[in-house]
């Protein structure tokens, strides 16, 4: 299941050598371009496309996508050649969807700007890993809740406490590393990956975990974009 589409998805697909058409299954939090432009683009990518592509958002989120699809390139959200299946879910409530008999999604309304509704999500694998994502948003209880016990937190880091310790980044609905270990550590998550990083910030990936980590053992990674990330190994 691909998570997000900004941009730059197409390259960053070919980074991680897979095909468009490879994408069966997308989650989209919200409706911003930075989550959600390069969907056009994936989209026409997937033509002719052989399995369908399941889209997990909210219902403002996929409306955002459908409108991005249509000044892009005409009728594309509709044209049967890419075969979209839209799971457009209610954002002001939580949801458990079956995705397939060994995974299950999970999504939770997260803090977000006035009119951008923003969900994040779980995965709970039947005998195996599960795995939260929360992203923009601000230090709070629901996505402790979402994530508790989750192996992978994969959370947010749009700003630094110890790099910015002038910005209070609820401001903007968002977090820093520290907030982001605090989440982890409430949820007692196993690992936490920090991603989203702000663009003053992602030069110092080692500044991030430590601030993440804190006086704990938690096992904080900043990974590069395509990283391959196996659960149920120590750091
Ligand atoms: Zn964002």
């Amino acid at each position: 299941m691909l998570v997000e589409t900004g941009p730059l998805i197409m390259h960053q697909l070919a980074r991680a050598g897979l095909d468009a058409g490879a994408i069966e299954h997308l989650f989209v939090s919200h409706g911003h371009g930075d989550h959600t432009l390069g969907f056009p683009m994936l989209a026409l990518n997937r033509r002719p496309a052989p399995t369908p592509l399941h889209v997990y958002t909210g219902r403002s989120a996929a409306a955002t996508l459908q409108v991005l699809c249509r000044v892009s390139y005409a009728g594309l959200a509709m044209d049967e050649q890419v075969d979209i299946v839209w799971h457009a879910l209610r954002e002001e409530q939580s949801h458990t969807l079956p995705l397939t008999p060994q995974v299950t999604l999970r999504t939770a309304t997260m803090p977000h700007p006035p009119g951008v509704p923003t969900l994040a999500a779980r995965w709970d694998f039947v005998g195996g890993p599960s795995i939260t994502f929360v992203t923009d948003t601000f230090f709070n209880e629901a996505a402790i809740a979402l994530a508790q016990g989750s192996d992978l937190l994969i959370h947010e880091a749009s700003y630094s406490a110890v790099l910015q310790p002038e910005q209070d980044p609820g401001v903007n609905h968002h977090s820093n590393a520290r907030q982001a270990g605090q989440v982890a550590r409430r949820a007692g998550c196993r690992r936490l990956a920090l991603v989203h990083l702000g663009a003053e910030i992602g030069d110092h990936p080692d500044v991030l975990a430590e601030e993440a980590r804190g006086d704990s053992a938690l096992a904080v990674i900043v990974p590069d974009d395509g990283a391959r990330v196996r659960l149920g190994e120590s750091a």
